[in-house]
């Protein structure tokens, strides 16, 4: 149930409201705008007639939420969220550029993509220090010394971090070092792992599955939401369809589709989208057109000779050139980077 409270309405009506929102059974989430108080409420929606509420005082209008996902949906805050880390905000009016390699191999190789992505603009490094890898005799990732490295090379470029959590019990390591945590495509549906993140207080990136529909993927970020962390920023990385040339299916058409369902910001991952350095820039170009919040990009400073996902990472020059081009993109469509 969305309970939209008057322009006016001041804090004793918008209490009155969530008590008679508790006495129904509901478990009531604010989310105060720029203009109104709205209040999603979660609970015995079907039972319950939302002129319960419209003719409460203060109450402009109220309404059932019948998608399956309530706190995700674009009703519960209709200007949009903007998740703010640091100086860094995601879903405001800069595009933000997130890059770095697929894992961190060294203090020496994330240095310099951390210097690499500062000078193209860059606000975020990415790296994975636990690595999900479809084969287990494949590099696995260099963990808490991975995560050391990054937080260092960040630290002396004036960038964020961004890396894969990907077990519950790695939570309390990766809040140390990471200011974004990222839940990956293979975790989407990692139902106790969303609900841990649920009770930390930083952003988590959630990453699509690769054969997840963009319902399920809001019914993962309604996990977190319901759970109290509502600094969720959801990530397209590409889909599994039935093409082959390209490792996954870019969905482009995610990023309006989110939009238009829910107040979270998307960024675009082109690099797992398509799974090849020639094609991550024109999926990297067109995501910004769509309206992407922002990009996550591997890059490496020798990807021939990367630990993992070489062939989808851009060579530093690539990415210097796609920041340029990006910042055209991003002016067209109202952004800046
Ligand atoms: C990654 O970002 O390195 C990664 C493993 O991504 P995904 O979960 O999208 O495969
Ligand atoms: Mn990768």
């Amino acid at each position: 149930m969305i309970v939209v409270m008057e322009e006016n309405a001041g804090e004793a009506l918008v209490q009155r409201v969530i008590d008679r929102m508790v006495d129904l059974e509901f478990t009531v989430h604010r989310s105060t705008g720029l203009v109104h108080t709205v209040l999603g409420g979660v609970g015995p929606e079907d039972r319950i007639d939302p002129k319960e509420f419209e003719v409460m005082e203060g109450v402009k209008e109220a309404h059932r939420i019948i998608s399956p996902y309530k706190l995700a949906n674009r009703h519960f805050r209709p200007g949009g969220t903007v998740v703010k880390v640091g100086k860094v905000e995601i879903g405001g009016s800069e595009m933000v550029l997130m890059a770095g390699p697929c894992s961190v191999e060294s203090r020496e190789q994330i240095r310099r993509c951390a210097s690499i992505v500062a000078e193209a603009g860059g606000r975020v490094i990415r790296g994975g220090a636990f690595k999900p890898r479809s084969s287990p005799y494949s590099f696995q990732g260099l963990g808490e010394e991975g995560l050391q490295m990054m937080r260092e090379a960040a630290d002396e470029f004036g960038l964020l971090v961004i890396s894969e959590v990907m077990d519950s019990t790695q939570i309390p390591l990766m809040v140390r070092y990471a200011d974004i945590l990222q839940v990956g495509a293979r975790n989407m549906q990692n139902f106790n792992l969303l609900r841990e993140l649920s009770k930390i207080r930083k952003p988590v990136l959630l990453k699509r599955g690769i054969a997840a529909t963009i319902e399920e993927l809001l019914l993962s970020a309604e996990y977190l939401l319901s759970g109290g962390n509502y600094e969720v920023i959801l990530c397209e990385r590409g889909i599994r369809t039935f093409e082959t040339y390209t490792r996954n299916t870019m969905d482009i058409s995610a990023i309006p589709v989110v939009h238009k369902l829910s107040h979270l910001p998307i960024v675009a991952d082109p690099s797992h989208g398509t799974g090849r350095r020639d094609q991550v820039i024109p999926m990297a170009r067109a995501a910004v057109a769509a309206g992407a919040d922002g990009l996550l990009v591997e890059m490496h400073p020798d990807p021939d000779r990367a630990r993992s996902d070489g062939a989808q990472s851009l060579r530093p020059e690539q990415l210097t050139e796609l920041a340029q081009q990006l910042r055209v993109i991003a002016s067209a469509v109202g952004r800046t980077l």
